[in-house]
């Protein structure tokens, strides 16, 4: 398989070294060059396979020509092996015909571990074979610092660099950072907010010369190989409510597009999807696209779900790529006009296409609070905030009761307990099995001042194993 980029100026890619880049070169993101599609037929014989399974028949296409059929169900099966649901990724039924699809059962209790689990293992793999290192320079608002770190820890080739903002994660969250110990893990919090991380993250990815000749590697989901694990539950949760025969709706919270961009592939690779909708916070940027073709940025609110806290959607240029016929220059062009004067519209049949393939709603946090207390009442099941806003997006958005409705549940309600204050539920969270030490662990993180060049030189001291690069 051949990657190419969303600007059209940068070489193709094979798979190996899409999972080693960041950005391509000339500023875009990767995407396949074809994407694979399967029959109904295939996609039927595939019903009752344990996840990893599926996910080798979905992920194959994807690593062709880099990893080996049987390395890659080896490193398959390890990977969802450490979920500890033995369905992996299970669905529980909420209401007549409406279903929460459980993604929160890996070690750091949120969706992202589909991805970096696998991420984490797939670079140990490749680096393994050809012999290099590289360091991970990462920004996180919370979820995606404890993901990577869970996913690279073992990993022999690879230093980790997390950035959060101090005092501005919560504290389950920095814990769960902080108290994974190992001589290639750093956590570092920056005296400033989350996108000043980001922003020392992407100086980074553009002068690495701080790195002496290592290659830097993107955690976010600007990695394709994130995007690609992200595909495998949305065929998994329609396999077992009747898919392909049935057609199934999803329902996806999501702040940078990336895991309702895995469904929109999803069904461009065969699987028969009714809806998808886009359900975001107060930070709406991608559904006043939907509703309005204003694709603008705002200010920045904090928000009771932070996952989603975020002013520009990283991967929705991958969708406006095929919405404008592939076209890289086109792209290229708007992304200039944004960066210019921070907003675009698309032409009118190309919004109007959009609008087929997409619903969308934002939710407001008392909006989000009243819909965890509602089904709470309801079904006695606690929701987290951003699976709240799914649900309430799915309640508003549903046009049909006939055709199953799933909720992308996209993190444990224990990471969130603001949240379930907030909505009034009188139940006591209680920390998994695994975590519930968690609050009396040693941590280790290093503060520092919001200035590129002291974060840059704490990587090079500490780049290789703990010592200097
Ligand atoms: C990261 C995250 C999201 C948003 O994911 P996208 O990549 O923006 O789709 C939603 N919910 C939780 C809990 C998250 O950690």
């Amino acid at each position: 398989m051949r990657y190419i980029s969303t600007r059209g100026q940068a070489p193709a890619l094979n798979f190996e070294d899409v999972l080693l880049a960041g950005l391509a070169t000339d500023g875009g993101l990767y995407v396949p060059e074809n994407l694979p599609r399967f029959t109904q037929e295939e996609i039927a014989s595939w019903a009752g396979l344990p996840y990893h399974e599926l996910a080798f028949r979905v992920m194959r296409p994807f690593v062709t020509g880099s990893i080996p059929d049987a390395d890659f169900k080896k490193i398959l099966e390890e990977t969802y092996g450490v979920f500890s649901h033995s369905a992996v990724a299970p669905l529980r039924q909420l209401n007549g015909n409406e279903w929460v699809l459980e993604l929160f059962h890996g070690p750091t209790l949120a969706f992202k571990d589909f991805a970096l689990q696998l991420l984490g293992r797939l670079l140990d793999y490749v680096l393994e074979k050809r012999g290099e290192r590289v360091v991970i320079v990462g920004a996180t608002s919370g979820d995606t610092g404890s993901a990577a770190i869970e996913g690279c820890k073992h990993c022999e080739n690879v230093d980790i660099f997390i950035l959060h903002p101090h005092n501005r994660v919560s504290e389950v969250q920095r814990r769960q950072m902080t108290t994974i110990f190992g001589e290639n893990i750093h956590n570092i919090a920056i005296e400033g907010n989350f996108d000043d991380c980001q922003e020392m993250v992407k100086a980074s990815f553009a002068d690495q010369s701080f790195l002496k000749g290592t290659r830097l590697v993107a955690v976010n989901s600007i990695n394709w190989a994130r995007i690609m694990a992200q595909i495998v539950y949305y065929f998994h949760a329609a396999l077992q409510l009747g898919g392909p025969a049935r057609s199934v709706s999803f329902s996806v919270p999501t702040g940078n597009f990336g895991d309702i961009f895995a469904g929109y592939l999803a069904r461009n690779m065969g699987l028969p999807i009714n809806q998808l909708i886009v359900a975001t916070n107060r930070n709406d940027i991608l559904h006043r696209f939907m509703s309005g073709n204003q694709y603008v940025k705002e200010t920045l609110h904090a928000t009771l779900s932070p996952s989603m806290d975020i002013m520009v959607s990283s991967n929705f240029e991958r969708l406006l790529f095929d919405l404008h016929g592939r076209n890289g220059a086109a792209i290229a062009g708007l992304m200039d006009s944004f960066k210019q004067g921070g907003g675009f519209s698309v032409e009118q049949e190309r919004w109007t296409e959009a609008r087929k393939l997409f619903d969308s709603l934002a939710v407001d946090d008392a909006q989000t609070c009243e819909t965890i207390a509602e089904v709470y009442e309801q079904t006695g099941e606690l929701l987290d905030p951003h699976t709240a806003i799914g649900v309430k997006a799915a309640r508003e958005c549903r046009r049909s009761l006939d055709i199953p409705m799933v909720i992308l549940g996209t993190a444990h309600p224990v990471k969130f307990p603001d949240a379930v204050e907030k909505a009034g539920v009188g139940k006591a969270l209680e920390l998994p099995v695994h975590l519930t030490d968690l609050f009396d662990r040693d941590e280790r993180c290093t503060v520092l001042p919001n200035d590129l060049k002291a974060v840059q030189a704490f990587v090079s001291q500490h780049g290789n194993r703990g010592k200097p690069l």
